[in-house]
């Protein structure tokens, strides 16, 4: 029998582990988008160390890593070597999908990035902005920065769980195409700055390198919810952003059948508040403890069919954005449709911000993706019964309060998305009654118009 291992020897391979990763991760970002998003950090070596030569990376149901020995333990659970250890803090196949996700949000950079995929985008905005809530007396009472123009879940949680509950000041920036409002709302206090590019349903986006130089003259970071731009059209680390959040569950799983999230961090963020270790790798430090502690964690199944779907990403946007430009183009040119907010058009109010951002990967063709408000033309402003009308009279186009989907849904949103958010909520973030986003899926631009022409002539 060989002598057994000592802790020492374990921290050893483990170095090996991490050089050998190292090197994969170096492979990878001389990769093409596409191939990366088809392969990640799995190659033929992962394949054959343990996983059954398997060309799919496997589902790893199970809750828990085995060690061989005590000092095999030991080594790994004082992190002092990789592990996954237990399904609530990392777990294979989660891995994939993380290490996936990490290369792409970084794509065409030499930024390194640490993705930590949790089980929904709101727990990702949760787990990415409590890290900057923290109790710190030295510092003035907090508050944070945030375009009023977000998703509603994400209204939500800084409005109710934030303020309401927490009693922490949320400062909404109305306006996110002005520099100067963004300026004059943050100070010694802001922990951290916000913003959604492009927002649901309103379709607005701001200048992210202009916005992420405000907040590091703050020495704050620049969280970006970059989920209906996705990393194939808008990389906000690339612009200098910290954190990037991704609703897993959008247009990057475009089937449909999972909620997922992710949180992808570049290495040295900025930040007033927070040890070393969690400025040095924030979605790795995030990963190993808070996200421990707190336990929103994704299950190994849905990591696979979110991985699944990533693989065609870019194909999916370039044809979803071709077909958004077409039906936009259409609507803008209808007499029943008072409004087109869509960012390839001439006509939104940030075209210029939009063609600097929004390029599908590996061209430099802008491409606006897949997303569209419309206000339909009603008698009153505070009407909704011609947009009714037209609502109810879709007949292949799903009611339904999703997006990124491979087929075509609208969504009401006054009624919808943003129905708890009340009057004021809806204001804030320009949301009419009469309000209509349409999220184009893969099917031909055709059918989709044909489906849109018939139920704006039932109004
Ligand atoms: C849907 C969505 C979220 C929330 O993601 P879930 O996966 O549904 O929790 C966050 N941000 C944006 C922009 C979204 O569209």
């Amino acid at each position: 029998m060989s002598k057994p291992l000592t802790k020492e020897d374990w921290i050893k391979i483990g170095q090996q582990m991490m050089d050998d990763r190292a090197k994969a991760i170096k492979i990878a970002k001389t990769r093409k988008f596409d191939t990366v998003a088809t392969h990640g950090l799995y190659t033929m070596e992962t394949a054959f160390s343990g996983n059954s030569g398997s060309i799919m990376e496997p589902i790893y149901l199970t809750t828990a890593e085995a060690y061989r020995d005590s000092a095999h333990m030991e080594a790994a659970l004082a992190y002092e070597m990789p592990t996954w250890c237990y399904s609530r803090i990392a777990n294979p196949s989660i891995g994939f999908l993380e290490d996936t996700i990490a290369l792409l949000e970084s794509y065409g950079t030499d930024i390194e990035a640490s993705c930590c995929a949790t089980a929904s985008g709101m727990a990702a905005i949760r787990t990415a902005t409590d890290a900057f809530l923290i109790k710190d007396d030295s510092l003035p009472k907090p508050n944070f920065v945030t375009s009023a123009k977000v998703y509603g879940g994400t209204f939500q949680q800084f409005s109710v769980r934030r303020y309401k509950e927490q009693g922490i000041e949320v400062r909404w920036v109305c306006n996110p195409y002005n520099l100067d409002e963004w300026k004059s709302k943050i100070d010694e206090g802001t922990r951290f700055v916000y913003g959604e590019f492009p927002s649901n349903p309103a379709v607005a986006i701001f200048d992210i390198e202009e916005v992420t130089k405000l907040a590091h003259k703050f020495g704050i970071p620049m969280i970006v919810d970059a989920t209906c731009a996705s990393p194939a059209l808008t990389r906000p680390l690339q612009f200098g952003a910290d954190i990037v959040i991704q609703s897993g569950t959008k247009v990057i799983s475009t089937n449909g059948t999972s909620i997922c999230g992710m949180l992808t961090s570049r290495k040295n963020i900025i930040s007033k508040v927070g040890c070393d270790d969690m400025k040095a790798d924030f979605a790795v430090w995030a990963k190993l403890w808070p996200f421990r502690d707190n336990g929103p964690s994704i299950s190994p199944i849905n990591s696979i069919l979110t991985l699944n779907d990533l693989r065609s990403l870019r194909m999916r946007i370039a044809q979803m954005s071709d077909t958004g430009l077409k039906v936009a183009t259409f609507l803008e040119n209808h007499p029943k449709v008072d409004r087109v907010y869509y960012p390839g058009l001439k006509s939104y109010p940030a075209h210029e911000i939009a063609r600097k951002y929004m390029k599908l990967a590996d061209t430099n063709e802008n491409k606006y993706s897949y997303m569209m408000a419309i206000e339909i033309k009603e008698k009153a402003p505070m009407d909704s019964v011609n947009a009714r009308k037209f609502y109810d009279a879709l007949q292949m186009i799903w009611r339904a309060t999703d997006l990124g989907r491979c087929k075509t849904v609208a969504t009401l949103n006054a009624i919808s998305t943003h129905q708890q958010q009340g009057e004021e909520g809806r204001k804030l973030a320009e949301i009419k009654p009469s309000t209509c986003r349409i999220a184009v899926g893969i099917e031909d631009p055709e059918d989709i118009i044909k489906d849109l022409e018939q139920a704006l002539e039932k109004i």
